[in-house]
């Protein structure tokens, strides 16, 4: 079932080591890549693995060649005249998404471009993994452009790797949308259920262009859109893996992946045992995920999609979906089920699951729209959401636990009032057999327990 080589984004960087480092968790103060074992705190002492500071920014910003950028912008703009200006990374008006820098193209009259910047701190994700991302993102607004989904048009990117671009990093040229991010927690009841009764007519829209393949998109040669490998995920734990033809494979993948990169010290290995027991529990319940689709048509998501994806005039008219870096094309109980949008914060990280209230207004403005399937997608199981959370950084091993509580809700509703210590070592002796055993209690007595920092 799961691979014998795991694919390793970085090995570790302490002399004669040669673990597979922890994704994600590359220190770029030192620059050093760690395994499970050498995170800990005997082995490094880093205040913290540091998030983007000012000085990367600076460093980034100072690569640009911004003449050239321009020269590009108005290139592709019928000659008109730009100018560029980088954008706020700090404080209020800050644009910097998680792993990009945004910076403005202001034409002279008026029209505002966008352009997004990987960032390339000292990480361990693959050059090849973030020009695929560009690449994918680019295909992704192009191929929206020929929908009725309200999205950022894209005119242009380059590669760092590429000899003839001369920019000096990777970049994507796209349109910048007016309107704010949507805040689901400051909104008031009318105006949460005004977008959400708008992002059902989206969700009509986007389930009018199917796909046949599970991925992420591309432009082929002659300019067709192809599915592809799926682009990672919003964690960026994953490289690239697929496309696939059928419910089934995408989602035992997905697991199988985590199963692996768990095992293998990858992933989660503040708490690997109770992580893998987790993703063990999702796999045996992957026919539940599938068995409330219909066929093997695959539509496509932005996973991304805690609501500030949504860009909203003042009086919460949706003005457009932006961030579709991480994009692909999913079943259809992904694309029109229970999502980050509809989720309540509060519960989803314990064992308190559920449809919420925001979901059950989606199911309703689907079904006033003449769409019970697609409703009935919305209101059927939380699953497919509980599927996709993963662990956010900083989770502890008890929040860890809740989390495996709450997909066993889903599952069984007898299991409300499990005993967890006893469910997790019944599970664990059960596994004496899997490969992945012996591994993880390796990893367990190997790392210190500590908390993400
Ligand atoms: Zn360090
Ligand atoms: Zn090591």
């Amino acid at each position: 079932m799961k691979n014998s080589i795991v694919p390793r984004f970085a090995t570790c960087t302490i002399e004669h080591c040669g673990k597979p480092a922890v994704r994600a968790l590359s220190c770029a103060h030192c620059e050093s890549h760690l395994c499970a074992k050498h995170q800990s705190r005997q082995f490094h002492r880093c205040p913290s693995i540091s998030e983007a500071n000012d000085d990367e920014v600076e460093e980034l910003i100072s690569r640009i060649d911004k003449s050239e950028l321009v020269q590009i912008a108005s290139t592709l703009n019928e000659g008109k005249h730009c100018t560029f200006r980088p954008g706020k990374h700090v404080g209020d008006g800050a644009i910097m998404g998680c792993p990009n820098y945004h910076a403005w193209i202001d034409f002279d009259d008026g029209e505002k471009w966008l352009v997004r910047i990987p960032r390339s701190d000292f990480s361990s994700i693959p050059a090849t993994l973030v020009e695929y991302f560009v690449s994918s993102e680019y295909a992704t607004l192009k191929f929206l452009e020929t929908t009725k989904v309200p999205a950022p048009r894209a005119f242009g990117f380059g590669f760092l790797s590429d000899p003839a671009n001369h920019v000096g990093v990777n970049y994507l040229l796209m349109q910048a949308l007016p309107g704010n991010p949507y805040d689901s927690s400051i909104a008031t009841g009318n105006q949460r259920n005004r977008v959400l009764r708008q992002f059902a007519g989206i969700l009509v829209e986007i389930s009018n262009h199917p796909f046949k393949k599970a991925g992420s998109l591309l432009l082929d040669r002659n300019g067709a859109f192809e599915v592809a490998a799926v682009a990672s995920h919003r964690f960026i734990t994953l490289g690239r893996y697929g496309p696939f033809r059928t419910d089934a494979d995408y989602f035992a993948t997905i697991a199988d992946q985590h199963l692996d990169l768990i095992a293998d010290g990858q992933l989660y290995h503040t708490y690997p045992k109770e992580a893998f027991l987790f993703y063990q529990l999702l796999r045996q319940h992957n026919h539940e995920l599938c068995s409330n689709t219909s066929g093997n048509a695959f539509f496509l998501k932005q996973v991304n999609d805690k609501g500030d994806h949504l860009l909203v005039d003042e009086e919460h008219n949706i003005v457009g979906i932006i961030d579709w870096q991480f994009a692909r094309t999913v079943p259809a109980c992904e694309a029109f089920g229970p999502s980050l949008l509809t989720a309540d914060f509060q519960t989803l990280y314990s064992r308190n699951a559920g449809v919420t209230e925001a979901d059950r207004e989606l199911f309703r403005a689907l079904q006033d729209l003449q769409r019970a399937d697609l409703a009935t997608y919305a209101s059927s199981s939380e699953l497919v959401r509980r599927f996709h959370i993963g662990f956010a950084r900083g989770l502890s091993r008890d929040d860890v636990c809740e989390m495996v509580a709450g997909v066993l809700r889903l599952s069984s509703p007898r299991a409300q009032d499990m005993d967890m210590n006893l469910w997790f070592s019944q599970e664990w002796a059960n596994d004496q057999g899997d490969s992945c055993y012996a591994q993880i209690e390796d990893l367990e007595h190997s790392s210190a327990h500590e908390a993400f920092p």
